[in-house]
């Protein structure tokens, strides 16, 4: 459980390293020296099954039913959030249900619609190039491989995999900012470039668990390990990763930079995860689901 939440009960399935355990694996870890391929795959598959435990409900937070809505609204989310584009997409989808439609949309209309996301013009213009080259060239059906997908406007790799993975079932790592940071964090690469990123840890992990890891970095990145301030004392992985103490190790301080539902005072949020309710079911119950 996290040390000193509200509701203890809430967050017992998240497992708590103490400061002292993770100081003597990281001692451990000095005594061993270089870590070998061997023992890094090992560490990297340790930290995989701790974080399916702590979000067991790790899906794409983007609202989608379908993978033109997918790849619509990860186009909109570029520089902003997945819960910003959560509250413009269902209008958008209204007034406009499939890329044929959002292709003959009066342009002013569309960029009306997504004015809240910043960008808006750029955004509305890359919404509409895309909808118009599906329907041109796929019959308005998204396409499902990575070279067609690429080959769309405004469409990158790390998109494709979103689409790919979360949409068609083809498993795919999603290297956006969180991903990139944590495996460098974890010591799974030393790459900057998301598609060196991609290939290192891509070796580290069956393909099976891509998609899946590609979520549950990303849920960490956003509710622990942030890139200013990670929340070091209070989290799971601690005795397994290298950068332990790159944020506050003291459990009290850490709590207090917990986001989204493992935030202090979130318990009711987190219980509603764990028993399985859907991000649109929560919302229609009350929650704001905002970090
Ligand atoms: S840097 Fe800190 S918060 Fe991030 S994974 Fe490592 S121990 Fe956890």
């Amino acid at each position: 459980m996290i040390e000193g939440m509200d509701t203890p009960a809430a967050a017992a399935h998240v497992r708590f390293v103490t400061p002292r355990q993770a100081e003597q694996a990281a001692a451990r870890r000095r005594r061993a020296g270089t870590e070998t391929d061997l023992s890094r795959t090992r560490r990297a598959r340790r930290i995989q099954r701790v974080l399916a435990q702590t979000y067991p409900y790790a899906v794409a937070e983007l609202d989608f039913d379908d993978a033109w809505q997918l790849l619509v609204a990860t186009v909109l989310s570029a520089q902003t959030t997945d819960i910003r584009v959560n509250a413009v997409t269902p209008g958008l989808f209204a007034a406009y249900p499939g890329p044929r439609e959002l292709a003959e949309a009066p342009a002013e209309d569309v960029q009306e619609m997504v004015r809240s996301l910043g960008f808006y013009r750029s955004k509305a213009r890359s919404i509409q190039a895309l909808a118009t080259r599906i329907v041109d060239e796929y019959d308005a059906a998204v396409p499902g491989t990575v070279e067609d997908l690429v080959s769309l406007p405004g469409v990158g790799r790390k998109t494709a995999n979103v689409v790919l993975g979360n949409a068609f079932g083809v498993p795919g790592i999603t290297v956006d900012t969180h991903f990139g940071r944590l495996a460098r964090r974890f010591g799974w690469t030393e790459n900057e470039d998301p598609v060196k990123v991609e290939k290192d840890v891509a070796a580290l992990f069956p393909s099976a668990l891509w998609t899946e890891l590609s979520h549950e970095l990303i849920y960490h990145g956003r509710r622990i390990c942030h890139s200013r301030k990670p929340a070091c004392g209070v989290c799971p992985v601690a005795d397994l990763c290298p950068s332990y103490g790159a944020g506050p190790t003291d459990p009290e301080a850490a709590r207090k930079l917990l986001g989204y539902e493992l935030k202090p005072g979130r318990e009711d949020l987190l219980a509603g995860f764990m028993a399985g309710r859907t991000r649109r079911q929560l919302r229609a119950e009350g929650h704001t689901l905002s970090a």
